[in-house]
Parts: structure tokens; C-alpha cells; sequence
């Protein structure tokens, strides 16, 4: 089966969804994911070339040929790595299209028949409809003229707000959450600072108890501190909130002081997790062999694709590290990463980062369903491959402008009409 081509599009949802379409010579298509990146498509194209003529079932042998060819010995990080694990995804589902086996099959066969999906619910606050004006300008644009007032901060980032968004998407039927716990609030002593007040530790657990006791004591949820804190603050929190028995407290110090998280994760009992900024087993290791964190995230259209996700999650199964996989994907993505989610022994949840987002659903096609996730669970499913077609026709609507909708040229104003 060789690769006779390589195209992408990209939607704007609330990131730039970014696709790959593998092609054949069987007439088999490929359908993967990337995480977003500037000028990641161009990436793509350039990879593409070390690609066509290939024989498409080689995927590992193509991993490594991809990673060499984006520097002179291979490099190691970065976002090289999420045009790679966009091609290793399509890659993936044109192998289980061609073996008419679906891809968790291939990754060692399903542990379960469904995949746990947690909401992340971002603050108190559900954002307002806004696809129209990202496609007048993009999601930063957007979020600039979206931010709240001071005012408004004070409204969305309440106890009563994380209850009513933990209520709603308990509703909806999800058995896992996950908040942002670093939300602006009056008691902030600095900007910017890495620095907890006391005030502000108290804040934040309050937060966090008013989702926990909203969200019931049959549904898991974590906290995320996007890395904003120092050592004394991150401990000071994860211990403050032990009594809730999260499921994670999410990347609580920077990235490049990973270091810390072993000393933070042997001080307390709440669960310590990271991973969306790692790459490749590699980035993991360390952290596994020093039992750094309790949990690991890895966002497989980003970390090096579906195939080295596996690698990950077997490697942490190997510490009794659970495997919850970070993922702000579409439809697309979301149901790849949950292949090796089905597939994984230490699986605890997947991500859902689309709450939002009205058209969510309606990009993917599934042969059995409407709903991507039914229940707050991703069912698995017997469809070849990865098991899900782009629609189209509401890509098209969302396409970014400047952008090659696999190789056609978006004309706008039928965009706009259509
Ligand atoms: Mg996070």
C-alpha cells in the first residue's frame, strides 16, 4: 500500500483542528490529527515528501524516517512532533482500513468496550457562541475581545458557578470533570506571580470543594494549575485539598521545573499528573523512574503519535501509573486517542475539551451513531481503522481562511453562505 499523497485542512473550532489525509495506491485514505502549531501545515507538507512512495504500513519504520528528516539526527521535542503524530494517526487508520480491523485491535486488542470521557469544564463560565467571529479573525483574536471585565471575573469565578458547570455536565451524563483551579480573583497579592497567598489557597479550595460536592461522590474530578506556581504554593494546595480525593491535581509547578513534582507527589496524597508539554517514551521516563507524578497525560496528536501514546501507557502501567490522556481535539483526534485508550491497561479518562463548542458532533460521520460521546463514555466500536469520516460539509463552513482545504482552495464568500 503505498502513500501516493499527503493533504490537510484545518478548522477552526476553539483551536485550529488540524487534519491529514494519507492517500494510496490501494485507494485507501488515511484520516489523522495534529495538535495545533504555527505553521504546522507546512511541516506536514514538508514531511510529506520523505513519505510519498512509501509503503504506508510501515509505521514505525516511517516514525523514524519522519524524525530524522526533521533534523540531522532526529530531534527530540517540538512541534515537529505534532505534524508526526497527525501522520502517524492517518497512518494508523489506513493500516485497520486495509486489515478492515479497527486500530485498538492492532494496538494490542481492547480492554474495555468503552472509553471514559471527563469534561473539562475551564472555569465557571461557559463560553458564549463565538464561530462566527473566530472566522473573522481566529480564536486569539476572539479571546482578546471575549476576555471578561473585572466585573465579570468576579461573577464567572465563584463557588456557585463551579457548581452549577459541575451539575451541568454531570447532567450530560459525564463520571469525570476537570477545572481550572487558576482563576484571576481578588486575592492575588501580585500578577503574575507564582506565589499562593493564604487568602488565595482558601479561595481555591473552596473552588474546588463547591465542584466536588456538585459533581457527587460517584464522579471523579481533578484541578489543573497550568504550571503557574512555586514549590510552597503547589504543596500548600495539593494538600489543602487532600481531603477531596481528587482524581489529579494537573501540572501545579512550570514545566521545565519538573523536577520538583517528585518532591511535591512524596508530600502528599493528592494525585500529581502531567504531560501535555512532553514528547516521545523519552520525555515520560524520567518522570516514571522517579515516580514524579501519579498520573501521566500525554496528548497523543502532539506527543509523537497513537503508536508511541501505546509505548507511553505500558511503560507508566509498569510503575502502577494510571494513563489519562490530555486532548483538545475534534471528533477526529479525540476518537483516535480513544483507540489507545481502549487498548491501554492503566487507563483512567480521556479528555473532552469540546463542551462547547456547538458543531462539535456534527464533524464527525460514525457508521453507528450521531453522538461522538453517548453517556460521558466513547463506545468502541468494530469499524476499520480509526472508525471516523470528516463531514465535510460543516469542515467546510469552519475551514481557516489562507488555508488548503485538502488541496482545494476555500472560496470565502461561499464559506460565508453556505
Ligand atoms: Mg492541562
Amino acid at each position: 500500500m503505498k502513500i501516493t499523497d499527503i493533504q490537510t485542512a484545518v478548522v477552526q473550532g476553539n483551536y485550529d483542528w488540524t487534519y491529514i489525509r494519507v492517500y494510496t495506491d490501494e485507494g485507501i485514505v488515511g484520516l489523522g490529527e495534529s495538535f495545533f502549531a504555527p505553521g504546522l501545515t507546512s511541516i506536514i507538507r514538508q514531511l510529506s515528501t520523505v513519505l510519498i512512495g512509501e509503503d504506508a504500513r510501515d509505521i514505525s519504520r516511517l516514525f523514524k524516517r519522519m524524525q530524522r528528516a526533521s533534523s540531522g539526527a532526529g530531534s527530540v521535542a517540538g512541534i515537529v512532533y505534532n505534524a508526526i503524530s497527525g501522520i502517524d494517526a492517518a497512518l494508523w487508520d489506513a493500516l485497520g482500513k486495509y486489515l478492515k480491523t479497527p486500530v485498538y485491535q492492532l494496538l494490542g486488542g481492547k480492554q474495555r468496550d468503552r472509553v471514559k470521557a471527563y469534561a473539562d469544564c475551564h472555569a465557571g463560565r461557559e463560553w458564549p457562541p463565538y464561530y462566527d467571529s473566530v472566522l473573522q479573525g481566529g480564536m486569539v483574536k476572539w479571546a482578546l475581545e471575549h476576555a471578561p471585565s473585572a466585573q465579570e471575573e468576579a461573577e464567572i469565578y465563584t463557588p456557585e458557578a463551579y457548581a452549577k458547570r459541575a451539575r451541568q455536565a454531570v447532567e450530560k451524563g459525564f463520571r469525570a470533570l476537570k477545572f481550572d483551579l487558576d482563576v484571576p480573583n481578588p486575592y492575588q497579592e501580585e500578577a503574575d506571580s507564582r506565589r499562593i497567598s493564604k487568602a488565595e489557597a482558601a479561595f481555591m479550595a473552596e473552588l474546588a470543594t463547591s465542584a466536588v460536592e456538585a459533581a457527587g461522590p460517584d464522579v471523579e474530578v481533578g484541578f489543573d494549575m497550568h504550571w503557574r506556581y512555586d514549590f510552597a504554593s503547589a504543596l500548600r494546595i495539593a494538600q489543602m485539598l487532600e481531603p477531596l480525593n481528587l482524581a489529579w491535581l494537573e501540572d501545579p509547578v512550570p514545566p521545565e521545573a519538573s523536577n520538583a513534582l517528585k518532591d511535591i507527589s512524596a508530600a502528599t496524597r493528592t494525585p500529581i499528573s502531567t504531560g501535555e508539554n512532553l514528547y516521545l517514551v523519552e520525555g515520560f521516563l524520567p518522570l516514571l523512574e522517579s515516580r514524579a507524578v501519579r498520573i501521566v497525560s500525554p496528548d497523543l496528536q502532539k506527543v509523537g503519535g497513537l503508536y508511541e501514546g501505546m509505548r507511553i501507557a505500558s511503560m507508566a502501567d509498569a510503575y502502577l501509573i494510571g494513563f489519562a490522556p490530555h486532548n483538545i481535539s475534534s471528533p477526529i483526534g479525540t476518537i483516535a486517542s480513544a483507540h489507545v485508550c481502549a487498548a491501554a491497561r492503566n487507563f483512567v479518562a480521556l479528555e473532552f475539551h469540546g463542551q462547547d463548542v456547538p458543531f462539535w458532533d456534527e464533524l464527525a460521520l460514525l457508521p453507528d451513531r450521531k453522538q461522538v460521546i453517548v453517556d460521558g463514555y466513547i463506545p468502541v466500536s468494530d469499524t476499520p481503522g480509526i472508525g471516523v469520516e470528516l463531514n465535510e460539509d460543516v469542515a467546510r463552513r469552519y475551514a481557516k481562511p489562507g488555508e488548503p482545504f485538502f488541496g482545494e482552495q476555500i472560496d470565502e464568500k461561499m464559506q460565508a453562505t453556505s
